[in-house]
């Protein structure tokens, strides 16, 4: 593969580039969308609305290079968790959680996570690199081709979010142009509202965002004041609740006043009082949101537990009595360790011991 290109790493722009630069037009990429991401064909061979020539001659170039999925865990609730190892022999984890009206993919976008969130296994793994763009949208690929051949037919996933493994406004660049390939009519063509990403609050990534590709957001929020939050999320030291809060004002007035996320972990005896629900009604009062209260899921080490029903209900009421629409998340595949923060594949040593390096990536920094 030396000095090849890898076509899983294009967008349908940069293939277009791709194709200019070896003075073919530009709807080849077209084509060769459509065949890989469509019908899930990756053998240049086969690709028969190609010359024979041009084939030959893009197999010289370059290749189509997917992860490879090493295990599959199912759960008894039907969730399904696939570990795939990377080139480097970093394992990154992908969730699918069949529903009866939709299939949503949750994809991983970093193996390992530098921010450190108390609560997460991924965090508890430290920090080696990030995704590129063919290992995010190759999950995607992975999944649906999987699932078809178990099932004898076409099998399409109908929502994605991005809330795997990893911050994904710290891997921005390749995040976008997956999710790029996400909404593609060439490629999956899903809609904006079923592509969600899900970040700790990474401000500059969140404005960035809003102008590049105005996908669902969703913000980890877990607390209602900052030194709580900066106990559970450690990034909120850098970007403090009215900060975050401001950008999620400023990004859904500019995606036509859309609807931002909030999950919030419920940790017993931590985040789970009447007076915290209070707190978060009167944060997000003005906000078009909505809040999804996630129970917590088990992860050992953290020393937190879940609050019991009666608490979880009252919290949801509160809000709910505000006008902020709230639901309890149904718990998927905890006993699989595929639930929300209990996933955490396998990153490789060296690069742990980096954890606490800056995260690189050429439009998103986090300074300080
Ligand atoms: S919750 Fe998300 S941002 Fe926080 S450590 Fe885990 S993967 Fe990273």
């Amino acid at each position: 593969m030396e000095n090849k290109v890898n076509f899983f790493d294009y967008d349908r722009v940069s293939l277009e580039a791709f194709f200019s630069s070896i003075d073919e037009p530009s709807y080849r990429a077209r084509q060769v969308f459509q065949w890989v991401h469509r019908r899930k064909v990756i053998n240049l061979a086969d690709m028969t609305d190609l010359s024979v020539e041009l084939r030959h001659r893009l197999s010289s170039l370059g290749s189509f290079e997917l992860p490879k999925v090493v295990e599959e865990r199912r759960s008894q609730d039907g969730t399904i968790k696939w570990l795939t190892t990377l080139w480097d022999g970093n394992i990154v984890e992908t969730v699918l959680i069949p529903e009866v009206k939709r299939n949503t993919l949750c994809i991983s976008s970093q193996a390992g996570c530098a921010l450190k969130c108390a609560f997460c296994a991924t965090g508890r793994q430290g920090f080696s690199r990030n995704l590129s763009t063919s290992e995010i949208i190759g999950q995607l690929w992975l999944a649906e081709e999987i699932v078809s051949n178990y099932r004898q037919e076409q099998f399409k996933l109908s929502n994605i979010v991005m809330m795997g493994m990893g911050e994904p406004l710290l891997n921005y660049s390749n995040v976008v142009s997956a999710m790029k390939i996400m909404l593609d009519d060439f490629a999956y063509g899903l809609s904006r509202r079923r592509v969600t990403l899900s970040t700790a609050g990474v401000v500059p990534g969140i404005d960035l965002l809003g102008s590049d590709c105005p996908v669902s957001l969703a913000v980890s929020l877990h607390a209602a004041d900052d030194n709580l939050r900066s106990r559970l999320v450690p990034l909120n030291k850098k970007y403090p609740i009215s900060v975050l809060l401001n950008a999620c004002r400023r990004y859904s007035k500019n995606n036509l006043n859309s609807t931002v996320t909030f999950e919030y972990i419920l940790l017993k005896d931590v985040n789970d009082s009447e007076s915290d629900a209070l707190k978060l009604t009167s944060l997000l009062g003005d906000l078009p949101s909505k809040v999804n209260l996630i129970p917590y899921n088990q992860v050992e080490g953290t020393g937190f537990m879940v609050p019991n029903i009666d608490v979880i209900n009252k919290f949801r009421m509160i809000l709910n009595d505000a006008g902020i629409i709230t639901i309890t998340r149904k718990t998927r595949g905890s006993d699989i360790d595929a639930a929300c923060g209990q996933l955490a594949g396998r990153v490789d040593e060296y690069s742990n011991r980096q954890q606490n390096k800056k995260v690189p990536d050429e439009k998103v920094k986090i300074s300080g």
